[in-house]
């Protein structure tokens, strides 16, 4: 077991704290500064006490003996009064007799310990930061381990794969015909999945750091106005002032379940202004990365040149049209915008009339496939689409007679697969995926 460590697992401020502790000792510490004794992974009411046996708080705890621990070790948990010198004095107490954990340490040891593996530890932190219903639910499932199992499956398909083809290679006299014949079936079989593991993955994307919708229109359409309301926040300034947006805005919103990142941008046009220059050049950059672009027109002014570039230039582009200030006496009406073939959908910000039917119109735009679920992390996409081209390479190797070609690429797959779920994966690996975690994890 590794050396004694603990960590506030709590934010700052609660009404209660938890402490953890992890390691050789866990026990014996837990026995040192709480008076309460209770059975294994039983909850304990008892005293907090210094060395000196002063009390610091009343408290709860339970100890959790290895390996049926979160990190696979003894360890202990503390419930504390959340106030700030109570949390401080207690962990001034626990630290002369521990070391304080390092970012994810827990959930590392967890993982050092095989009570969780690569991709599940991760989907750890996804869950913590999940800003989204429907995020929330990926990387429960990822944690659930429901991708590792699918990974496994195609692992040991190659690996059998594999195995034959080393087989063959060291006996070429016994070579057996079924290993060569079957392998094409085998490699098909996991490309197909893995290109659905892909698949998902690129939607899925959306899951985790959201889509990217960005609000076009010229100067005074409505955007700033159509942000908050959204937003239901005041963040961008709204004036009556053509061009007074002069950066990006960025506000992260929930639609329907799916974690939106809403852009607000100065209107892109020509600006001879500086400054607005550099919003507009931020504008087009936020618009060119969009998954999604509103494009805002207001329906109390004619629609303009201006409007009709926009559109021209959107075309081919995932894209809504929003009719803005439709409390306002329209000066044109949204069939207007069909010969551009585009949804449009009319709404006011100002009596929020129309917000509702856009939200949804949004998030259907948006909305990942219901499978996406399963692969939300770019790390883990970038390693299926690494094992995807050797499993593609050896389908090339295979029509050919040297067996050897084919298992390197089998070899490769397998070591992309395996830096998923932390088979294969290196220490430095490992230490950047956990400095990312917050203490306490
Ligand atoms: P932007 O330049 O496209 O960001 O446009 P703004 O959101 O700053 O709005 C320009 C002007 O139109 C402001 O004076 C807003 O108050 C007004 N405006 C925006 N949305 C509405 C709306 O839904 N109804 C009405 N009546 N006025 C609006």
């Amino acid at each position: 077991m590794n050396d004694l460590i603990y960590a506030l697992a709590t934010p700052v401020g609660g009404a209660i704290a938890v402490v953890r502790l992890s390691g050789t000792g866990a026990k014996e510490l837990l026995h040192t500064v709480f008076t309460g004794r209770g059975a294994p992974r039983e909850m304990a009411y008892g005293r907090i006490v210094n060395e000196a046996g002063e009390p610091l708080d009343q408290a709860m705890a339970a100890f959790f003996p290895a390996p049926r621990s979160y990190t696979g070790e003894d360890m202990a948990e503390l419930y504390l009064h959340g106030g700030q010198t109570t949390v401080r004095r207690v962990l001034a107490l626990l630290g002369r007799h521990a070391r304080g954990a390092r970012p994810g340490e827990f959930t590392e040891r967890a993982f050092l310990n095989g009570k969780l593996d690569l991709a599940q530890a991760e989907a750890v932190m996804d869950l913590i930061n999940a800003g989204a219903e429907r995020s929330a639910n990926s990387a429960l499932a990822q944690l659930t381990g429901r991708l590792s199992e699918r990974i496994a499956a195609v692992e040991a398909q190659l690996l059998d794969a594999l195995s034959g083809l080393e087989a063959a290679i060291d006996y070429p006299e016994e070579l057996e015909d079924d290993v060569t014949s079957a392998l094409p079936g085998v490699l098909a079989a996991a490309e197909a999945e893995l290109a659905a593991l892909i698949g998902a993955g690129l939607s899925g994307r959306v899951l985790r750091e959201g889509a990217r919708v960005a609000l076009i229109g010229r100067p005074n359409a409505g955007k700033s106005s159509l942000l908050n309301a959204l937003a239901g926040a005041e963040r961008a300034i709204v004036t009556q002032f053509a061009g007074t947006t002069r950066d990006v805005l960025e506000e992260a919103v929930s639609m329907d379940g799916i974690p939106v990142t809403l852009f607000d941008t100065a209107g892109i046009r020509a600006a001879d202004d500086p400054v607005e220059r550099i919003g507009v050049e931020r504008a087009r950059r936020a618009a060119e990365r969009a998954d999604l672009l509103l494009l805002c027109f207001d329906a109390a002014a004619p629609l303009s040149e201006e409007d009709e570039a926009l559109l021209a230039e959107t075309a081919g582009r995932s894209r809504l049209a929003v009719c803005c200030k439709g409390d306002l006496p329209a000066l044109w009406e949204a069939e207007a915008l069909s010969p551009y073939g585009i949804e449009a959908v009319a709404v006011s910000a100002e009596t929020g009339e129309g917000l509702a039917a856009l939200r949804r119109a949004i998030a259907a735009r948006i909305a990942p496939a219901a499978e996406s679920a399963l692969v939300t992390n770019a790390r883990h996409i970038e390693a299926l689409q690494r094992a995807a081209a050797s499993v593609a390479d050896a389908e090339k190797s295979a029509g050919g007679t040297e067996p050897e070609l084919v298992a390197t690429d089998l070899r490769e797959a397998l070591a992309a697969l395996g830096q998923i779920t932390g088979r294969e994966a290196s220490a430095d690996l490992i230490e950047r995926i956990f400095s990312k975690f917050c203490v306490g994890k």
